[in-house]
């Protein structure tokens, strides 16, 4: 272990660069602009920790290899096991999904329970952290002949300038990130940007439930139903005694208001009695808060001509998703194990950081974002309302082919098992192709043409067969 690294934002991002970063650095010094606080439920630098945070499948595994503690101390403090199909009730477009066991379960609780408590178990497990709060990064510093940044630049809240030295700097600053900015005035290009915006607006408050109310579901996911319902809405469970927190969202500038009734009627517009009926009974126990920042937006890092030997940069100030899909944290687990992985095999020869470094680590990560990307973005470019370019062929046929293998949720076990563990990133796209979900989509396809019977039964031979070669082994 070598010298010190640097960790600009002590958000999530940065909390789990900072672990894999311990075991390779003598010193990480994790600089956070805010004031942490056990008892507040958000700070400035965090603004959307007051709605909904779905941790995935994949995320909460990769989050108990790091802290292998993390899940019993947040059950600890009241956080939830979520089976995936078993404790969710999904609303899709076509109806409610089915349920079932999928052995397949995730963490729930709030976003600030569960940043509160990686950053415990990582200030007990890794003394070689530091976090220095109330320190705003202002800029960076490069060395006058070379290609390495020599350290940070930082204002303090009480004003005073000091000078963060690294080998390794890592940008984790979030949404906000200012990085580009700073790049530029060291004498970097722009980094190119891609933004896709689906004026996704939330609005979320926190309920107790009533004792009584027998409910058969731990958590209540309504989907949009384009092109006639763009609203949304999510009931999910957290700490406390019987605390939910109700997130509607909207799409296309449908927002949701933030007073009582307005609430209300957005819940009802909803179309499933449920979710109107949960507010109605239950007890509010927060305002209602309102986010409207919520685009997809990533940095093209990957695509530029130069870039430092020794900064990196993940999380959300590389690639921010809209948030419908839950991916942000789980995203941000998978480039911080892939960090680790990164500076195992490539970081040093002799003491001197391998040229190139950095840039194929932002290579690595895009390859990492680009299908969550194209998961997110599917939804925003189901609306009309939504600004960006448009997705190539291929890609708007693929993604509304996970669309439909999505709605088959009511009727098919195996349809919806592949798409969840999909989007829980537990297993690739591919899943999505297993020959009885094609044939099943192919019937229903068929079925609404002419020559209906014939169609049908060539529909019912193909799947014989199928399932014939299936049980052989022949495929899959
Ligand atoms: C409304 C909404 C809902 C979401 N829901 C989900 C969800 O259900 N599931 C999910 O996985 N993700 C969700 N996300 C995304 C999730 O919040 C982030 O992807 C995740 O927290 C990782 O963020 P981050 O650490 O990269 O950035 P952030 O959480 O934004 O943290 C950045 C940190 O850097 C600090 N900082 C910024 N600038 C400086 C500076 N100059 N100097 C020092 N410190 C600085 C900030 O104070 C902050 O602490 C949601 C996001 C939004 C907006």
């Amino acid at each position: 272990m070598q010298g010190k690294a640097v960790v600009i934002g002590g958000g999530i991002a940065g909390l789990l660069s900072a672990r894999v970063l311990s075991s390779h650095f003598e010193q990480i010094m994790v600089l956070e602009k805010d004031a942490y606080s056990e008892k507040a439920v958000t700070r400035n630098g965090i603004p959307q920790s007051h709605h909904i945070h779905i941790l995935l499948m994949k995320g909460r595994q990769i989050l108990t290899d790091l802290f292998p503690n993390l899940e019993s101390v947040l059950i600890s403090k009241g956080a939830h096991r979520v089976d995936l199909l078993a404790d969710v009730k999904y609303h899709l477009a076509t109806g409610f999904a089915l349920r079932l066991k999928s052995g397949m379960y995730t963490i729930a609780c709030t976003r600030h329970l569960l940043e509160n408590t990686i950053r415990d178990e990582l200030l007990t497990h890794c003394h070689n952290v530091k976090i220095k709060e109330n320190t705003m990064a202002t800029s960076l510093a490069k060395s006058t002949n070379g290609n390495e940044i020599l350290g940070v630049n930082t204002i303090s809240n009480n004003s005073l300038s000091s000078f963060y030295e690294g080998r390794l700097i890592v940008d984790a600053t979030g949404r906000r990130s200012e990085t580009a900015k700073w790049l530029e005035k060291i004498g970097f290009e722009r980094p190119p940007q891609l933004k896709i915006n689906s004026w996704i607006g939330y609005a979320t408050q926190k309920y107790k439930l009533p004792d009584n109310l027998n409910l058969d579901w731990k958590s209540l996911i309504v989907m949009t139903k384009p092109p006639t319902n763009p609203r949304m809405a999510v009931i999910y469970p957290v700490e406390g005694d019987n605390v939910v927190m109700v997130g509607l969202l909207g799409i296309g500038k449908t927002y949701s208001p933030t007073d009582k009734d307005g609430f209300m009627e957005f819940a009802k517009q909803i179309g499933v009695d449920e979710v109107k009926g949960i507010i109605e009974k239950s007890k509010p126990i927060s305002p209602i808060f309102g986010y409207r920042e919520t685009g997809s937006r990533q940095y093209l890092f990957e695509n530029m001509k130069k870039w430092p030997d020794n900064l990196v940069a993940l999380g959300d100030s590389v690639c921010a998703f809209n948030p419908l899909y839950g991916q942000g944290i789980t995203v941000t687990a998978i480039c911080a194990k892939t960090l680790g992985n990164h500076l195992e095999n490539d970081w040093q020869t002799n003491y001197h950081i391998k040229k190139g470094f950095s840039q194929s680590f932002q290579k690595k990560i895009a390859k990492v974002n680009s299908f969550p990307w194209l998961l997110g973005t599917s939804e925003d470019l189901r609306w009309p309302t939504s600004e960006g370019p448009r997705p190539n062929l291929l890609t708007t046929i693929m993604q509304k082919y996970a669309n439909d293998v999505m709605l088959l949720g009511p009727e098919s076990k195996l349809a919806t098992r592949s798409f969840f563990a999909m989007m829980h990133m537990l297993k690739s796209p591919l899943v999505l192709f297993h020959p009885l979900i094609m044939t099943h989509l192919l019937y229903k396809k068929l079925a609404k043409k002419k020559h209906q019977k014939i169609n049908q039964i060539i529909c019912l031979l193909f799947v014989i067969s199928v399932v014939i070669m299936i049980r052989n082994k022949h495929v899959v």
